[in-house]
């Protein structure tokens, strides 16, 4: 008898007619059905994939959002809160069963107003790193309409994309902040005159990314590479935050609620407000009267500001949160088995001095640094095995040290 011809096990396909036949213990198989086997496979792990997604989004409840930004930001509980709601909404949308087009749950874009150095980018990047999505962080100021020299607002989808690892699904569930929302208001409240290629036009601009459509990206994004092929980008369920300083709008509010005043009793109402933080106050029409346009502050519908942070904030943000600057220190010297302390009067003092030169939360690291670089470059190759921090140790430093440049910088 002639010896049985082997085949795949599969498809029936003769050994001849494949390039490659694999044999198990009781059954053969071809190249083409690994192949196809393995596009199962692939396809099986994606929807898997996503359905964890969904049941991970799921999970987090906004006081569990909430609980998660607190490890890594001091103070600014209303944003917090406001921002935990926000995002667990954003993802109930992107979770909701099947296609219900009965009730369309809009999106909840979310505008931050508060002084530079407050924690808006912090804010956004914690959120991103809980939810582990993809974040982009643009600044408008760069932005212009399409056509003019800057970068479109494409741009920002292209950033995205690359922060995504080009991973198309995972770009369209993510995060973009876009910091200095304020810079793009309109400069007059006469659009006509000159185009406002910078301010009103980009705005315009803007309002379709953040509703939710369609958009070509360039993946490596600008006019650099003319030949690249576009890739097709779905905005509806990215996340956008907007941020800004809004530099002279407690003006805006101040007028607005002196008027209300005036309209009601003017006396009863007077002293109520907390003057020095009147950003508390601040509503949709503050952002119009700013120059933001209508349509923009409809797509951006969660407004919230940010607190100027005071000396006990500024103390709390050296060393209490989860990556606070004061840890970093400790586990850069620990990995040369140097033990590193600080005392209280020294962090007051760091705390003091970024108070006295206006430096925010962002000059507390310059401070830092510059009280620890002779430190952190003798110590490696000494013997010592301690390095304590203290008042007098710090003001030594930062007199040696160019305080006066961290100002300029600033
Ligand atoms: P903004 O975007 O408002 O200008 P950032 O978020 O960039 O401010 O803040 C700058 C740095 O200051 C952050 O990297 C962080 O280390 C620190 N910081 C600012 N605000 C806070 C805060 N509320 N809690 C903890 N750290 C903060």
């Amino acid at each position: 008898m002639a010896k049985e011809e082997l085949e795949c096990s599969f498809c029936g396909r003769k050994k001849p007619e494949t390039n490659l036949l694999i044999a198990g213990l009781d059954a053969h198989i071809c190249d083409r059905c690994i192949e196809q086997a393995h596009g199962i496979v692939l396809e099986e792990s994606k929807e898997t994939q996503n359905g964890d997604l969904s049941k991970d989004l799921m999970l987090k409840k906004p006081k569990e959002i909430n609980a998660f930004l607190d490890q890594y930001i001091i103070g600014q509980e209303y944003t917090k809160k406001v921002m935990a709601v926000a995002v667990y909404n954003h993802y109930k949308r992107l979770v909701q069963p099947g296609n219900d087009e009965d009730i369309d749950i809009q999106k909840s874009n979310i505008i931050m107003v508060g002084q530079t150095g407050t924690g808006k980018t912090l804010m956004a990047k914690t959120i991103a790193r809980m939810l582990n999505v993809p974040l982009a962080i643009v600044d408008a100021t760069v932005l212009t309409e399409a056509g003019y020299v800057g970068e479109d607002v494409e741009s920002i989808l292209t950033r995205l994309l690359q922060a995504a690892d080009y991973d198309l699904e995972k770009a369209q569930r993510g995060i973009v902040f876009i910091d200095e929302i304020d810079k793009i208001a309109r400069k007059s409240d006469n659009p006509s005159i000159t185009r406002d290629v910078s301010g009103e036009g980009v705005q315009q601009a803007l309002l379709k990314l953040l509703e939710g459509t369609t958009v070509n990206v360039p993946p490596k994004g600008g006019r650099k590479h003319p030949d690249q092929k576009f890739i097709e980008v779905n905005t509806e369920d990215i996340l956008f935050i907007a941020g800004g300083a809004f530099d002279g709008i407690e003006r805006v509010i101040s007028k607005r609620l002196n008027m209300q005043a005036v309209g009601f009793s003017a006396s009863k109402n007077e002293d109520v407000y907390e003057k020095d933080n009147l950003l508390k106050y601040i509503i949709p029409k503050d952002l119009k009267d700013f120059g933001l346009i209508p349509e923009i502050i409809g797509r951006l519908p969660v407004l919230t500001y940010m607190n100027p942070l005071d000396k006990e904030a500024l103390r709390a943000i050296l060393t209490e949160p989860k990556n606070a600057i004061i840890k970093q220190y400790q586990k850069l010297f620990e990995m040369d088995e140097v033990e590193f302390e600080i005392t209280g009067e020294a962090l007051d003092y760091i705390v003091g001095k970024a108070m006295e030169y206006q430096l925010g939360a962002r000059g507390l690291r310059s401070l830092c640094e510059a009280i620890l670089t002779d430190a952190m470059f003798e110590l490696p190759s000494s013997e010592e095995t301690e390095l304590k921090v203290t008042r007098d140790y710090a003001e030594r430093k930062l007199a040696k040290s160019t305080i006066k440049k961290l100002k300029a910088a600033s």
